[in-house]
């Protein structure tokens, strides 16, 4: 069994908790240390029983609230080396025993939950996305990509067994090139190392189900980082349907879709 509960998504702030029988995960603290703790009761977790924050990357909206969670409940924090350079001092002093280094190639294991990670391609040092099995008899797999400018066969490899995926769709192409950010900005966002668009998602998401995936596709997908400004959950929804359906997959009826939205406590999913 994995319950995951995304607690925040989108550029001003994101946290994931990912429950096993035997451990209690956090991806990314983007968020305040008040709202991860009311989050997380919400679902009936004491952030006091959490064993490990891990961290994907150094970008504020990932790590804001690490340092204030680590240090209030007492958690380890880990991170690969580079990006605990590119954290550097923002998430404030942390003892060593709670600054831990992730190493990519062999993961980490919390009690029965093993978590292993895989690059993505974004503006940050050493930018990862990672997936959580565990180790019973029928394992399960819950796998998270975001902040990724494309989605690869690395980053589809990572996902691939996944009973449940949370995917980043972050903008509509039109209403970023059309809205009010600066060009710099836009440029960065469309770029190989920026962030993916609802019609990338969508087409990376059919290659999972229908190539990479064939035998144990993902029965439940959680479209997350959706740009406050630049995107709209109706869009985002319609152009994973429509990539989807168009490599005859049936939202609905062979994959749920659902979104998960910035300022909303997105429900408990359980699998297995
Ligand atoms: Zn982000
Ligand atoms: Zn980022």
């Amino acid at each position: 069994m994995i319950e995951i509960c995304v607690l925040a998504s989108g550029s001003s702030g994101n946290c994931i908790y990912i429950g096993t029988e035997k451990a209690r995960l956090l991806l990314d603290v983007g968020i305040s240390g008040t709202r991860v703790a009311a989050g997380l009761r919400a679902i009936g977790v004491s952030p006091w029983e959490l064993d490990g924050i891990m961290i994907t990357h150094e970008h504020r909206d990932h790590v804001c609230g690490a340092g204030i969670v680590a240090r209030r409940f007492e958690v380890p924090v880990f991170a690969t080396e580079l990006t605990w350079e590119g954290i550097g001092n923002t998430i404030g002093e942390l003892p060593g025993w709670q600054r831990r280094l992730l190493d990519k190639k062999t993961g980490l294991q919390f009690g029965d939950c093993r978590v292993e990670f895989f690059n993505t391609s974004h503006d940050a040092a050493d930018p990862v996305g990672c997936s959580f099995t565990t180790d019973t008899t029928r394992s399960w797999k819950v796998g998270v990509a975001t902040d990724t400018g494309v989605a690869g066969p690395e980053v589809l490899a990572g996902l691939a067994g996944a009973d449940l995926v949370v995917f980043e769709t972050n903008h509509d192409v039109e209403m970023l090139r059309t809205g009010r950010y600066p060009w710099p900005l836009k440029r960065r966002i469309l770029g190989d190392r920026g962030h993916l668009s609802n019609e990338a998602a969508g087409r990376a998401l059919a290659t999972l189900i229908t190539e990479v995936d064939r035998v144990n596709r993902p029965n439940r997908i959680l479209l997350a980082h959706l740009s406050k400004e630049n995107n709209r959950p109706e869009l985002a929804m319609a152009a994973v349907t429509r990539a989807l359906a168009a490599r005859g997959v049936r939202v609905g009826v062979d994959t749920a879709v659902s979104l998960t939205y910035r300022d909303r406590l997105a429900p408990l999913c359980r699998v297995g």
